[in-house]
């Protein structure tokens, strides 16, 4: 056995990410424990049989202590009373991308930010497999990265990270590295935004080239000045830099520089923030080595991902969107933004549902836009009322009406009542609520996928008469 004398190897959290950490220490043949809070994790019978100290039902902070490295799931906070110990005896806290970059020897495309971070991370990947590399896509998107790292004939590794599996990486060495965009979230772990700006800046430690947003600031990285670096706007492109051309007849392209790569109307996701999701893909994409002509084509074919500005269906002639991944601020300025300036010059405005855990965010950053492209604000969940103070107490106009709805149903119930009238200039109803889920469905997904039902019904109900 490899590393049998290399010290106990103690993972703490049993979730997907936990239990590939255990196969793959294990296989190295380190000797590994597992710990996690929960007294029957599901996932416990996957284990490797030869993996026999299991300390479930708390976090196990003598098993923590007796460590030679623990390796946290992005779950669990460092603060946790038996990691905090931990890392006070200097016992080296590490996340599986830790360990995947030690491993990797091909080069790593790698993304984070508060959002648009799955849409780039799949288009890079679908840009790259188009292209005829042989690539891994994983991270935070579903497959944890070490998994990638069995396929031998990998020869590129996409990664989506976020800031809690960046917050214990050291010299990730990427190829190629971005945060796309930085608005609060997470703060309730972070602490502050100090605290999320440093986790998610820790993703350029060690890269090799590096993509910035030019239209956030806080996008940059402290790096030196002579490494290799492109960046994206919603502009006119800096010279030989990613923006919008907007020529004469008011028709907008992706260009580079004085060059018009493609025109905006050829890319089926819509809205702004899609613009620049292309270019990021496009800037990292040429980074890593991928030929333009392929990515081009690559990025008239991606429909987006769904539950992210997805289009539903037109019941009575308006449109519905779920963007139920709509979980922070940010995300849900994008959308209404986005859709926003696709309805105005028809006069038409948005009718938006909003609400879940707040997450601590300071929902009156929303108001500017509600007021701009929102007539109607429908309310739901454990911090509706909370969103309504926000609102109101942050000059709301007095033609955007709230109503205070509880469950989706209701707000349902009251979308008829609101749109019928002949007054309304509702043309789309967007479901992109600014939180978290968790107070009433099992995830974003589960949210959307209620959404995309009661669409479904309603538009039954006016079929049938
Ligand atoms: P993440 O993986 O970072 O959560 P997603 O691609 O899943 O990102 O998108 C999450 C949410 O952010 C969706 O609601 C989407 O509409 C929105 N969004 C997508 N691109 C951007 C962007 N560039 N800026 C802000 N919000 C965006």
């Amino acid at each position: 056995l490899l590393h049998k004398g290399s010290g106990l190897q103690v993972v703490v959290g049993l979730g997907q990410s936990g239990l590939s950490v255990a196969h793959y220490l294990a296989n190295q043949g380190y000797q590994v424990a597992v710990t996690d809070a929960q007294a029957a994790p599901k996932l416990a019978n996957q284990l490797p049989p030869e993996i026999s100290i299991r300390q479930f039902g708390s976090i196990d902070a003598e098993l923590l202590q007796q460590a030679a490295r623990i390796i946290i799931s992005p779950g669990i906070s460092l603060d946790t009373d038996a990691v905090a110990a931990a890392r006070q005896a200097n016992i080296p806290v590490v996340s599986d991308i830790q360990l995947f970059c030690e491993a990797c020897t091909v080069p790593i495309v790698a993304i984070t930010g508060s959002n648009a971070k799955s849409t780039v991370t799949t288009l890079v990947g679908q840009m790259a497999a188009d292209a005829g590399v042989n690539v891994g896509v994983g991270g935070n998107i579903g497959v944890p990265a070490l998994t990638l790292l069995a396929n031998d004939d990998m020869e590129l590794a996409v990664l989506e990270l976020s800031s809690f599996q960046l917050e214990t990486v050291t010299n990730l060495g990427a190829q190629v590295a971005t945060v796309l965009n930085m608005s609060p979230d997470h703060l309730d772990r972070h602490g502050d935004m100090l605290g999320y700006h440093q986790a998610k800046h820790r993703i350029f430690q060690g890269a090799k080239s590096v993509v910035i947003n030019r239209e956030d600031a806080l996008t940059r990285p402290l790096v030196a000045d002579n490494l290799p670096r492109v960046s994206t706007s919603i502009q006119a492109p800096d010279k030989g830099q990613y923006g919008l051309i907007i020529d004469s007849e008011g028709q907008t392209y992706l260009a580079r520089g004085t060059e018009r790569l493609l025109s905006a109307d050829k890319l089926l996701i819509k809205g702004r923030h899609n613009l620049l999701n292309a270019q990021a893909a496009l800037a990292l994409g040429e980074l890593a080595g991928l030929p333009l002509d392929s990515m081009l084509q690559t990025l008239q074919q991606f429909s987006g991902l769904d539950h992210r500005c997805q289009y539903v269906a037109k019941v009575t002639n308006i449109d519905y969107f779920n963007d139920s991944k709509g979980t922070n601020i940010g995300s849900t300025i994008a959308a209404i933004q986005g859709l926003g300036e696709v309805y105005a010059p028809k006069d038409g405005k948005l009718l938006l549902i909003l609400g879940g855990q707040g997450k601590g965010q300071q929902f009156g950053e929303l108001t500017s836009f509600i007021n701009q492209y929102v007539s109607h604000v429908l309310m739901i969940g454990e911090d509706a009322k909370m969103i309504e103070q926000h609102l109101r107490s942050a000059k709301l106009s007095e033609d955007v009406a709230l109503y205070q709805c509880q469950t989706m149903e209701n707000a349902f119930a009251t979308v008829p009542q609101v749109t019928k009238s002949s007054l309304s200039q509702v043309q789309a109803v967007l479901l992109s609520p600014a939180c978290a889920s968790f107070d009433q469905y099992s995830g974003y997904a589960a949210r959307g996928e209620h959404f995309i039902q009661l669409v479904n019904q309603l538009s039954m109900a006016n079929q049938v008469v």
